[in-house]
């Protein structure tokens, strides 16, 4: 049954693609948005008072499976020991658990105004749950390994991902617990292949299954992440992109996240290949794309795919000048995921997000999982990026959290801001009582909460007040 038709009013409008508009309201007709019109309330018309109608944020980089950890007892010294303390806390998860953890990860999504995720996803099971709720997603599933059977592994199961969750028979009715594929942990590596031998009796890297164009109206999408150069190595990125080609869905990769990151591509040493030696998955044998993060999405074939990278901490002006390339001529897209709070959480350098927009570039905002950042809140994010940089304009920081977060995970055409015909996708954040020369302002500037979320005219969350 198609929603009941309603219009929503409120002190705000912020339409994204368009100025805001005060005393304003969003006619939605069944799923989708017919008009914004600004105007006094009438009969028949939900109006919210002092409250901001936004477009449903996008959270572009998640892992909701890990959101039974907390970014607070994990304060790490360096990115390899944080790194080694979310494995460790995440080995010694049931499955019962990772499905309560992604199951909480969706409710605090949904009711902090989040309609769309960017969803990493390593054991496979966050599909299962979103596609019982009513949040959209693209699930990337995790590729990874320096090794080649590590390597074939994890394709193998992102294969068996894509075959299931493509498949036209409703994939929850479908299937049980045993049919969903289970994604190896990165620790499980840790076996005897070691030599060279066994290497030599290991199987080719599997192509991933043939597919068909992606469509936008569609609630969750299917896709792959090779998860960084430090972990997986280039053949995977390039098995992605060949298959990325054909569904026109984005690929999710980290790229360019920590100074122990660029120093292993440069000089095959330091910090991460102790870790990876420690953990089973190093690879002596083991080469680069290249000695820049950016060579792994800028090869022959890897660079025909849509890239959202996550993080790009620590590119250079050079790579951010030649990622930005492809864009300019209406060629595959670039969007970085910057996640503020995860970035000030690592202590990084200052973030070239100002750079990489000059560029170009599709900078689109990520919260990362609980085990770098407080919480799933694209709100809170957008109020900390606010706090630390008072001259990136507030329309520039709502854009990033929206319709730029909808291009990356190529959903534009029907989400990310209130246009007839788009879906309607919807936050309410209730307003401070006061004036503001930029509306934006009320938004950013304050604390007061999302008070409903809306997904394709259904409100699926509201806040008692
Ligand atoms: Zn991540």
């Amino acid at each position: 049954m198609p929603p009941p038709d309603i219009t929503v009013r409120a002190r705000y409008v912020f339409p994204v693609d368009a100025p805001p508009l005060e005393s304003a309201a969003v006619r939605i007709a069944g799923d989708r948005i017919v008009q914004i019109e600004s105007g006094p309330a009438g009969p028949g018309v939900l109006d919210l008072g002092n409250a901001a109608i936004l477009p449903g944020f996008v959270n572009a980089h998640t892992h909701l499976e890990l959101s039974a950890l907390r970014a607070k007892g994990f304060a790490a010294s360096s990115f390899v020991d944080w790194l080694t303390r979310v494995i460790a806390t995440r080995s010694g998860q049931t499955a019962t658990q990772i499905t309560h953890a992604v199951r909480r990860g969706i409710d605090a999504s949904l009711s902090s105004g989040t309609t769309l995720v960017g969803d990493v996803s390593t054991s496979g099971r966050s599909w299962k749950e979103l596609s019982r709720s009513p949040l959209r997603a693209v699930v990337f599933a995790e590729m990874l390994g320096l090794k080649e059977q590590r390597a074939a592994q994890t394709a193998d199961a992102a294969r068996q991902f894509l075959e299931w969750a493509g498949d036209p028979a409703d994939p929850v009715l479908a299937s049980t617990d045993d049919t969903i594929p289970d994604f190896a942990d990165f620790d499980n590596d840790n076996d005897d292949n070691d030599d060279d031998d066994d290497f030599r009796k290991l199987e080719a890297i599997p192509e991933l299954p043939k597919t068909k164009p992606a469509s936008p109206l569609q609630r969750l999408t299917p896709s792959v992440s090779p998860h960084a150069p430090y972990s997986t190595q280039s053949a995977l990125y390039d098995v992605a992109a060949r298959w990325a080609v054909l569904s026109g869905a984005p690929l999710c990769t980290h790229l360019a996240e920590t100074p122990e990151e660029l120093r292993l591509l440069q000089s095959h040493d330091g910090p991460l290949r102790g870790f990876l030696h420690s953990i089973g998955a190093w690879h002596d044998e083991w080469k680069p794309a290249g000695p820049r993060p950016s060579d792994y999405v800028t090869g022959a074939e890897s660079s025909q795919a849509h890239w959202l990278m996550a993080h790009g901490n620590y590119f250079g002006s050079d790579e951010i000048a030649k990622l930005a390339e492809p864009m300019r001529s209406g060629g595959p897209r670039r969007s970085i995921a910057f996640c503020p709070r995860t970035h000030a959480y690592f202590g990084h350098r200052p973030h070239p997000y100002r750079e990489m927009l000059a560029a170009g570039l599709n900078v689109c905002l990520g919260t990362d999982s609980l085990a770098s950042t407080a919480t799933l809140s694209m709100l809170d994010e957008m109020r900390f990026l606010h706090r630390r940089d008072r001259t990136l304009p507030g329309a520039t920081i709502l854009e990033m959290a929206t319709l730029a977060g909808a291009r990356a995970l190529e959903r534009s055409e029907t989400t990310g801001s209130l246009a007839p015909g788009k879906f309607a996708d919807i936050a309410v954040v209730r307003l401070p009582d006061r004036e503001a020369t930029d509306p934006h302002e009320l938004l950013l500037d304050s604390t007061g909460p999302v008070i409903r979320t809306m997904i394709a005219g259904k409100f699926v969350y509201q806040r008692l007040e």
